[in-house]
């Protein structure tokens, strides 16, 4: 019978000093384990080279280290790379690097496949679904950190939770990754460059206000009416409006930051007025911007993007009631690494 052992990762500095001196290890050698299994290329405990071997013995028996590797990369004709990802348990996640203006933004997945039924996006489809430990997503970051340096000339510069997964599902990991990302041992760059995509998870977002955290909050939309938005995201239905309105309104009474809310524009769904209004009600009653998002067509979808008059109505109602207001082009669609496009295909 194989036992499978832990990852070192997954265990508390605390309980690692007490497991250290059980074993008759002095208690510093944790912080030394700690910080060499940070690093994105020591893959193995006999790396550690300022530990003696008893220890390296020690740490083999008893601990692994679940790194994860690139399995493929593929560039777009734009220059977006899209990234897939091997995990220990040979479960395949992507991600992507997009650059533009200077900047490279890290698109990351925080699920492998993801549990909610958007009908017009294609990681729904995606079965075996789990959470990605906090390391794992870490991982991901500076695997897609190195990438930059080398293809792109420039480290990582903004960071979105819109790959795989909703990150409100699995929000510890979320939580616990971005506080490393933001360390000096992983990117060292400010929260506000870093945006977390949910499709509406409330009580969430009310605890993530409650835990006072930093970076930015963008919340998929697609359409201010129940109904409508119940066909498009059928999950919703255990979701109101109401309560999201409401879990919003707490983010900003305690934040004082924005919420940027993306929206698609789809023929024969929410291509009129009725929509543009109910949008607009909402954005009076929370703070907000719009990101208005050119959809991505996809295998499993007959969904079809709104003609283009129907994008500028939007966008001049929008103005015209003082809402901030961007339109968000594809990247990377050549190589199916756009927004709702991951679904591990390569
Ligand atoms: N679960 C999170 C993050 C992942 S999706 C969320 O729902 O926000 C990231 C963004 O891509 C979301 O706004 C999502 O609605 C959008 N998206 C999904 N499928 C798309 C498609 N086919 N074309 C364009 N955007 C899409």
């Amino acid at each position: 019978m194989t036992i499978s052992l832990t990852d070192i990762r997954s265990i508390s500095n605390e309980n690692l000093c007490s497991i250290l001196e059980e074993n008759n290890f002095p208690s510093y050698r944790s912080k030394q384990i700690k910080n060499w299994s940070r690093k994105i290329d020591i893959v193995e405990f006999n790396q550690m080279s300022n530990l003696p071997k008893r220890l390296v013995n020690f740490l083999n028996d008893n601990f692994c280290l679940n790194k994860s590797e690139i399995l493929y990369k593929q560039r777009s004709s734009d220059d977006t790379i899209k990234y897939a990802i091997k995990l220990y348990d040979g479960k395949v996640v992507e991600s992507v690097l997009i650059p533009s203006n200077g900047r490279v933004t890290a698109c990351v997945s925080s699920q492998v496949g993801c549990s909610l039924d958007c009908n017009f996006c294609a990681t729904s489809l995606l079965k075996n679904m789990r959470n990605l430990h906090y390391y794992e997503i870490f991982d991901q970051i500076m695997l897609l950190n190195d990438e930059a340096k080398c293809y792109l000339n420039s480290t990582i510069t903004n960071i979105v939770f819109m790959g795989m997964g909703e990150p409100l599902l699995n929000y510890k990991n979320v939580l616990k990754s971005i506080d490393y990302i933001t360390s000096d041992f992983g990117l060292g760059i400010s929260f506000k460059k870093i945006t977390v995509s949910t499709s509406g998870i409330s009580k969430t977002i009310k605890r993530m206000a409650d835990d006072d955290v930093k970076f930015n909050l963008a919340v998929s939309l697609h359409s201010a009416i129940e109904e409508t938005r119940n066909i498009v995201m059928p999950f919703t239905k255990s979701f109101p409006l109401k309560k999201l309105v409401e879990s919003l309104d707490y983010w900003y009474k305690k934040t004082k930051r924005k919420i940027t809310f993306e929206y698609l524009v789809w023929k024969g769904i929410n291509d009129d007025f009725k929509h543009i209004d109910s949008l607009i009600e909402i954005c009076k009653k929370v703070p907000s911007k719009v990101n208005l998002i050119e959809y991505n067509s996809t295998d499993n979808s007959d969904f079809k993007s709104a003609d283009i008059e129907w994008i500028n109505n939007y966008i001049n109602v929008l103005k015209e009631n003082k809402i901030a207001v961007s339109l968000r082009r594809s990247r990377g669609k050549d190589i199916q690494a756009a927004c709702g496009q991951l679904a591990n295909k390569y």
